[in-house]
């Protein structure tokens, strides 16, 4: 169980997180090649995020077309107002499709300043249509400054400019559209940088944070794709290990090891299904000749050839092991004595068809074989290994090349 801080115990360490440099101005990764994979992979949010916010501020653009009416009735400002709002929202709408679409920041940042530049020329057209509004639109100007700030997504570069020229562009409309005193314009530029400052300030934290908790997500990643690997490397290790304990380097036949485990799980099924079981062992004969004569590395390739023959004159579901030097082991599920003899019989013929290397042309390639007697209740493996042993003994000093079968051990003296 892990152990509280109260109980005296510490907290795992995690690893340390690779720092990334964010700009004190802007907020981006100093790194270009971050930045840049930062903004591509916040594309697709970007753009959903974008494409919903631009609409609905085109919309509420639009709406305020209905106040433009109770405040200046029908007359050539309100169709003026009306088609300049229809233009504003037309356009941002438009824009906001083609964002939807195709746009993300990592390259057309120009793409995304546009309909700020678009509303923010709206919204300061407004003040010589309907000068006497205002002190609604101020209300209006700051919530645009903010919408611009943190609800459409720009990089903070981007809105700052584009809010820059919103307020200077209202006022300047305000101070001679709409001709207010010098205290007035002067409380309304106080309320923009306050307004501009609170957007910048808010935005560029939100920006470092983003940036911060991508990157954390990035070493994440890393660290999690370092971590498969690991474990696929493992994996294959591990394969490598069983393959290594399992198989015979040689002839790739089942180890001793593993050839007893196989073969007992096969008699243990077979004593329970009450199913017939066979086994033999087979014995090159005179093979220390072969050595002596050829050498070691022809007695191994003549080793090889032998262990591919045996192995694919048997079923798929019988089990052959390298027992020891030049003796294999054959393990034959469901196959009574009888044809455990003809299995024997074959891979006799088989093995003395083997074509030899031409260095061995004089030499006549057989083998012993010695099958396990009849299986009955109180057969164990070993019982079995020796009864085949036994024959095997019996077939040698019997002249070689022979199928020797031995008695049931029950009824060996
Ligand atoms: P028998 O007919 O009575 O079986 O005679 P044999 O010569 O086959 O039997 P013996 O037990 O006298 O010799 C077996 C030889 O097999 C001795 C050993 O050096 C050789 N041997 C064991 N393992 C390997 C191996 O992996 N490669 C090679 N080339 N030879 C091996
Ligand atoms: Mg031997
Ligand atoms: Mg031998």
């Amino acid at each position: 169980m892990a152990q509280s801080v109260q109980d005296g115990g510490q907290w795992p360490l995690s690893p340390p997180v690779k720092e990334y440099p964010l700009h004190w101005l802007t907020g981006q990764f100093h790194d270009p090649g971050k930045e840049a994979m930062y903004r591509r992979d916040s594309e697709p949010r970007i753009r959903a995020e974008s494409c919903l916010t631009l609409s609905v501020a085109a919309l509420i653009f639009g709406m305020f077309a209905i106040s433009d009416y109770y405040y200046i009735g029908l007359s050539t400002e309100l169709y003026l107002l009306l088609g300049m709002r229809a233009l504003v929202v037309i356009a941002c709408l438009a824009l906001a499709f083609v964002i939807g679409q195709r746009g993300g920041y990592s390259r057309q940042t120009w793409l995304h300043a546009l309909p700020l530049w678009i509303l923010a020329t709206g919204i300061i057209l407004i003040i010589p249509l309907r000068p006497d509004s205002l002190s609604t639109q101020v209300t209006s100007l700051v919530v645009a400054i903010m919408a611009f700030y943190l609800l459409i997504p720009n990089l903070l570069p981007v809105v700052a400019i584009a809010s820059l020229y919103l307020s200077v562009g209202f006022l300047v409309a305000a101070v001679m559209a709409a001709d207010i005193s010098a205290v007035v314009a002067l409380r309304l530029l106080l309320l923009l940088v306050m307004a501009n400052a609170v957007g910048f300030f808010a935005l560029l934290r939100l920006e470092k944070l983003q940036r911060k908790q991508f990157a954390l997500l990035q070493e994440e990643r890393i660290q999690n794709h370092q971590l498969s690997e690991e474990i696929a490397h493992r994996k294959s290790l591990e394969k490598q290990l069983r393959m290594v304990a399992e198989r015979d380097a040689l002839t790739g036949l089942a180890s001793r090891i593993h050839f007893m485990q196989r073969a007992q799980e096969l008699l243990l099924q077979a004593q329970h299904d009450n199913t017939p079981f066979s086994l033999f062992m087979i014995d090159v004969d005179h093979f220390k000749a072969i050595n002596d004569t050829w050498g070691h590395s022809q007695g191994d390739r003549v080793l090889t050839a032998i262990a591919k023959t045996c192995m694919q004159s048997l079923r798929a579901g019988d089990v052959i092991g390298r027992f020891g030097g030049e003796e294999f082991i054959v393990a034959l599920p469901n196959t009574p004595l009888e044809e455990a003899r003809r299995v024997a019989e074959r891979l006799k013929k088989a093995v003395a068809e083997l074509p030899v290397t031409e260095a061995m042309t004089e030499h006549r390639l057989t083998v012993t074989i010695g099958i396990a007697g009849e299986l009955d209740a109180a057969s164990d493996l070993p019982a079995l290994i020796r009864q085949a042993d036994q024959a095997l003994y019996a077939g040698k000093h019997g002249g070689r090349n022979r199928v020797e079968t031995s008695p049931a051990e029950s009824r060996l003296p």
